[in-house]
């Protein structure tokens, strides 16, 4: 099948095949006619499936074959609202936005914390037709009446998992109550539970239903490994398979961003070139971090899960789990970004005595028993017990989005364009009695 099947304009086909697609990935096939029906979506899929490109064309193809109706501020209004978790993900989604809407005539801006409000007030006085959001400072734009919802066609909750798991729930109920009632409605998650089950619910008028293969099942592209170690030994062993193996790009994931700060300073001291990436880095540390590890000038990117989640790095070759993490999705969702697009990728993880559970909990979760090694000099001492491990969460703060509480393994199965029972009320307007989280002011 071809991008031209599907419905989409030449214009946006065009901007597709520069980029090197040559056929649409599963969640496009199912998701781009669908929505270019006007139909609400639930659709499954991880990062790394295609899932942006899945609402973004079918989005733009709209904009840019309607005309808008009114005007706000002399301009067309904002047309569609694309919320997203992170700040990371939504200045990705607004870059493929930007990247796919070339050849049209439609503007986008990306908004989200940590960044000047000033300036981003100076540009939403200008035409603005799709908007690309954290909730947090969406919201604060909505107070400062610097941004006007009230004539979007289209909203996109991309990853609306984790902006649950964030504790964003009241801000997203907020920001439905200023949407006009007529809308289309595209609610995009990667793991489902009772959560999303009652925003659907609450949001989605008849949807197409969609469920994409999860990656981990799947992808034979990743090599995953595991190297039994003691914890104090770990650094170590790093530093050493980063130059045995020559790795010269190579992601590592931390379970706590105080860990991560650590394991920047001991591979300095090593001589290995890392930053690190998390939410209680400023957003110019996190965006430099990011754009020199993406340009092949910073060898190791050092992030904790949720600065991490959505981040868009072709063909990333190695993934280290330098900790393993306490919920084991987001071992699936860490070793996603390698092996990408059909290219091959290498899965490392650093296992010690106190994550041999966690580690089980894994290979559960994705059916597999992980190959084991031990490296010549690295060998994990007998003598040492597990012991329980510190809790990473009582680190998290509100900055950048680190609040998450840990979930059970939600059990997602929804066949393809299953219709689901008739909708509720569009625009879920309940209980705003407790604050919730402003990870992204
Ligand atoms: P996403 O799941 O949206 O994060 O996309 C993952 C990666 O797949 C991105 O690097 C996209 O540029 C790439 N991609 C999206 N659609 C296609 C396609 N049809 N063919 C090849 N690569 C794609």
């Amino acid at each position: 099948m071809s991008f031209s099947t599907l419905g989409l304009s030449n214009e946006i086909i065009r901007a597709v095949t520069e980029r090197g697609y040559t056929e649409p990935t599963p969640i496009q096939m199912q998701a781009i006619p669908a929505v270019l029906l006007g139909k609400d979506l639930l659709a499954g899929a991880q990062t790394g499936t295609g899932k942006t490109a899945s609402f973004t064309l079918p989005l733009l193809h709209r904009l840019s074959s309607d005309k808008s109706k009114g005007t706000a501020n002399g301009y067309p209004p904002i047309r569609a609202l694309i919320l997203t978790p992170t700040r990371e993900l939504a200045a990705q989604v607004e870059e493929s936005v930007r990247e796919y809407g070339k050849y049209l005539k439609l503007n986008s801006m990306v908004i989200f914390g940590g960044v000047s409000i000033h300036l981003q007030k100076q540009r939403l006085k200008g035409r603005v037709d799709i908007l690309v959001a954290t909730p947090g400072r969406l919201l604060d734009h909505v107070h400062q009446g610097t941004v006007n919802l009230s004539q979007i066609e289209v909203l996109v909750l991309d990853e609306a998992d984790r902006m649950l798991d964030m504790g964003f729930i009241n801000d997203i109920r907020r920001i439905l109550a200023l949407l006009p009632k007529q809308r289309q409605n595209l609610l995009f998650f990667a793991t489902f539970s009772d959560k999303i089950k009652a925003l659907a619910a609450g949001l989605l008028n008849h949807p197409t239903m969609i469920e994409v293969a999860r990656r981990n099942v799947t992808a034979d592209t990743i090599a995953q490994k595991v190297y039994q170690v003691d914890r104090d030994k770990k650094r170590q062993l790093l530093a050493h398979l980063i130059r045995r193996d020559s790795w010269y790009q190579v992601l590592v994931f931390t379970r706590t961003k105080y860990g991560a700060d650590r394991l920047v300073k001991q591979l300095g001291e090593d001589r290995i070139q890392a930053l690190a990436i998390h939410g209680n880095k400023s957003q110019p540390a996190r965006t430099n971090a990011l754009t020199k590890f993406k340009n092949g000038s910073l060898q190791v990117l050092v992030a904790t899960d949720i600065a991490a989640r959505g981040l868009d790095i072709s063909e990333l070759p190695h993934v280290v789990n330098f900790d393993l993490p306490n919920v084991p999705e987001d071992y699936v969702h860490r070793i996603g970004r390698t092996g990408r697009a059909g290219a091959s990728g290498e899965a490392v993880s650093l296992v010690c005595v106190d994550e041999q559970h966690l580690l089980t909990d894994i290979e559960k979760l994705i059916d597999l028993r992980l190959p084991k090694e031990v490296v010549a000099g690295f060998s994990p001492n007998p003598d040492i017990k597990a012991e329980p491990i510190p809790n990473g969460r009582q680190e998290r703060t509100k900055a950048g989005g680190e609040k998450r509480p840990a979930r059970s393994i939600a059990s997602p199965q929804i066949s393809t364009k299953r219709k689901v029972a008739p909708p509720a009320t569009n625009g879920d307007r309940s209980s705003r009695s407790r604050r919730s989280a402003k990870g992204d002011r």
